[in-house]
């Protein structure tokens, strides 16, 4: 073997220690480290030694709406609307809780105002927060309208999701293309089935 690979190895070593290192201040890296030795996946090799790091900002990420509060997105602003809004087209990602991989996907979002309406930045800011947690698709969307019934008092609103799950795609069925579309009506929207239908003809009719 040549000075420079030998030395070049070394270095990768020396590397990969400090980070296992490093990681054991962070318990979430340590369990990181873990699981990769676990499956027999060596942390001195180049490509993993900063794995565990990743790994562990990655999935602090994908839970990061555990350490927010949705409703404090949403201020609102005075409004004599109380016609339909509809906000569509926000993409969004979540964590299946069953085997913690991501599904992906849009949601569109509509309302009808009650006497207050919200920042069009702060459906998609509520939703991405509130996706960033571990959760059933059919439950998020119910969340979803929940949190904004209760912060913002609204006449109604409607949450539609329409999600693809890396764990039936990648696992199990190996289903690629499967989608999950899953709904969460509230107040007007419940009780007038014209509304529903005036927001499935604003998607429709929609510049995309
Ligand atoms: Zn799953």
């Amino acid at each position: 073997m040549s000075m420079a690979l030998e030395s070049e190895i070394q270095q990768n070593r020396n590397m990969a220690f400090r980070l296992q290192e490093a990681a054991k201040s962070d318990r979430l890296e340590r369990i990181v480290c873990e699981l990769m030795s676990e499956l027999g996946l060596d942390l001195a090799d180049q490509h993993f030694s900063g794995t565990p790091v990743r790994v562990a900002r990655l999935y602090r990420e994908l839970t990061r709406g555990y350490r927010l509060d949705p409703s404090e997105t949403l201020k609102t602003f005075h409004s004599k609307c109380s016609e339909l809004i509809v906000i569509s087209d926000i993409n969004f990602n979540s964590l299946c809780p069953h085997h913690l991989l991501i599904y992906r996907g849009k949601m569109h979002f509509g309302y009808v105002p009650n006497g207050r309406i919200v920042g069009l930045s702060k459906i998609p800011r509520l939703i991405q927060n509130m996706a960033s947690r571990a959760i059933v698709q059919e439950d998020l969307v119910s969340e979803i309208a929940d949190t904004f019934q209760s912060a913002v008092s609204p006449l109604g609103c409607l949450v539609r999701a329409t999600g693809r799950h890396d764990c039936v795609a990648v696992r199990g069925v190996k289903c690629h293309e499967a989608q999950m579309t899953t709904v969460a009506l509230r107040g007007v929207f419940r009780d007038k089935a014209s509304l529903v239908e005036e927001f499935n003809q604003v998607l429709t009719r929609r510049e995309t």
